[in-house]
């Protein structure tokens, strides 16, 4: 038990560091970059002290080189998931009722080993698994990872201090209990910080958490349990299972103890998780906590006052970065007709000069998309624009999987503005464009609000402060991260708590307070010092 009101040390956002030619960081990344991808690692799933091989396995191969081979990894069983969950159960009781700053010292010193010693490490593992170039995993597997730590360490204790008032005579109380059971952690292969991220703010407010990561984005997630294991965080705290993703979710949903989902990933497999908590309600202990960020189809919509240049430099980051892999990306956009043809103009000067390849050759803008199942979807977008009547390839459209999935960063004119590249997420470096006529603004505001399922992120250009006022109304409820003059991705922690609303997830605001309060049960504890001896009040009394 704490003997102290202890304050955690103030968090500030990690610096990016520039990777510049001739700079330290960069020499070292590409120095680990070379010696993971000459190596091959047997990557074990990890059940308390145990590291576990089946040996029933699968590859692990870079996006930008499907042949080459960086290593394995061993599949679970169903029962081997019952056992992850009976053992994280055992874990629990030590781990829940250990105080909160010792809970607290391992993630921020997590947070400082990714700083120091494993930064590198990190960021050349998710160079690999998912193809980033270094820029990008430098502001995601470092650096969000890092003030998702820090950041979520100072909201618990800001939590934890957050008590009710006692009137004399009293003493509330409000201790924040974890969840009674377990959280099932499953993460998307884009993001390296939310892949730690989901597992470490439920397992800091004290939880025991069962942890699926993406296929995809095995190679980078052992880096991340290296660092929770050299933090010191306990054997059984986070148990990490791999294999068949609706094996592994069935056999944990059938749990009496599932306690609740942190959820990163699509919108279609977190609604049949839903349902299939929906069907289990009866047999859990308690009602699960449900949290989940999924898809979107992020828009950027420029008034005929905005800049056209820095909207097409919004266009060519905010759609093309990462290969259109955010789930932020700008994937449809709006351009008044006045300033369309010069705004097109620019991105394609852009896209004709983004280079494309491999993440270690520092020059590669773009890379490799995740795998070939993205890749045959995107190129048959691509395919399928080509012939529609409605819509038109201005730039980019072509692609090539011979040694990588390689899509070329495409932009798709369309005279329908519900055409279904408008509509769809595709997940890719494909984004599409509707021109509208400049007396149209209102309309278009409508247009952007309807058009699709999704409430993500989305971004309005205009120089006039009226409009932006009527964007800002208008679009209320369609983005749950809404830019202004700025592209509609890069949220940083601590200043854009991140998260959409509609089908776009449940806009808990990972990397805040509100979602952390997710994995806490508030118990309210109330003492009387002087108790009643009478029940009369006074008012019972003879007048
Ligand atoms: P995905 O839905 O394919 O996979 C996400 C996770 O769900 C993986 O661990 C996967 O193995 C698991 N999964 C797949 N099928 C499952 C099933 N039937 N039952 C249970 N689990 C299953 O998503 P992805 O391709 O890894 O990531 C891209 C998606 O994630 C996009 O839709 C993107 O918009 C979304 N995303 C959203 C946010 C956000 O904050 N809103 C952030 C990142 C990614």
């Amino acid at each position: 038990m704490g003997k102290g009101f202890f304050h955690v040390p103030k968090a500030v956002n990690e610096p990016v560091k520039s990777y510049a030619p001739g700079s330290p960081e960069r020499a070292a990344v590409l120095e680990q970059y070379d010696q993971y991808f000459n190596s091959t690692v047997d990557i074990p799933m990890y059940i308390g002290s145990e590291e576990v091989r089946t040996g029933n396995t699968q590859p692990l191969s870079p996006p930008h080189d499907h042949q080459h081979i960086v290593g394995k990894y061993h599949l679970a069983d169903k029962s081997l998931v019952s056992k992850a969950i009976a053992n994280n159960l055992e874990a629990r009781g030590k781990w829940a009722a250990l105080s909160w700053e010792q809970r607290a010292a391992v993630f921020l010193k997590a947070a400082e080993l990714i700083a120091g010693p494993y930064r590198a490490k990190i960021n050349a593992a998710t160079m690999i698994a998912q193809s980033k170039n270094i820029h990008q995993a430098e502001i995601d597997s470092a650096c969000e990872l890092i003030d998702f730590l820090n950041f979520n360490i100072e909201f618990m204790s800001n939590i934890y201090q957050d008590q009710p008032k006692s009137e004399s005579g009293i003493w509330n109380r409000v201790e924040y209990r974890p969840l009674e059971g377990f959280v099932y952690a499953v993460t998307p292969f884009n993001f390296t910080a939310i892949a730690g991220n989901l597992p470490a703010s439920a397992a800091m407010m004290g939880n025991v958490v069962l942890w699926k990561p993406s296929d995809s984005q095995i190679y980078s997630a052992k880096v991340i349990v290296d660092i929770f294991k050299e933090a010191g965080l306990p054997d059984g705290v986070i148990n990490v299972v791999y294999g068949d993703p609706q094996m592994i979710t069935d056999t944990v949903l059938s749990s009496p103890d599932f306690a609740g989902i942190h959820f990163t990933g699509s919108t279609s497999v977190f609604k049949s998780i839903w349902k299939n908590i929906g069907n289990n309600i009866d047999i859990y202990k308690s009602y699960p906590r449900i949290v989940g960020e999924t898809g979107g189809k992020d828009f950027i919509i420029a008034h005929p006052s905005s800049n056209p240049k820095q909207v097409a430099t919004a266009i060519s980051r905010g759609a093309f970065e990462f290969q259109g892999q955010k789930c932020s990306a700008a994937s449809r956009v709006y351009l008044p007709e006045s300033i369309a043809s010069q705004v097109l103009d620019f991105v394609k000067q852009d896209v004709e000069s983004f280079k494309i390849g491999a993440p270690n050759q520092m020059e590669n803008f773009i890379t490799a998309v995740i795998h070939e199942g993205s890749f045959d979807k995107l190129a048959s977008y691509i395919d399928q624009a080509k012939e529609d009547a409605d819509a038109e390839i201005f730039v980019g459209g072509t692609y090539d999987k011979s040694k990588g999935y390689f899509i070329h960063p495409t932009v798709i004119v369309t005279t329908d503005p519900k055409y279904k590249t408008m509509t769809t997420e595709l997940f890719g470096p494909v984004v599409t464009v509707y021109v509208y006529k400049d007396d149209q603004w209102a309309e278009t505001l409508n247009l952007v609000d309807t058009t699709s399922e999704y409430g993500l992120t989305g971004a309005v250009f205009s120089n006039d402060r009226y409009t932006i006022e009527e964007a800002t109304t208008a679009l209320q409820n369609s983005a749950g991260n809404f830019y202004i003059n700025d592209k509609p991705t890069g949220a940083v922690v601590g200043q854009q708590p991140f998260g959409g609303a509609r089908a776009s997830g449940t806009n808990d605001k990972a990397g805040s307070a509100q979602n952390l309060l997710r994995w806490v049960s508030p118990r309210l504890i109330k003492e009387t010092f002087v108790t009643p001896v009478d029940y009369r009040y006074p008012f019972l009394g003879e007048s």
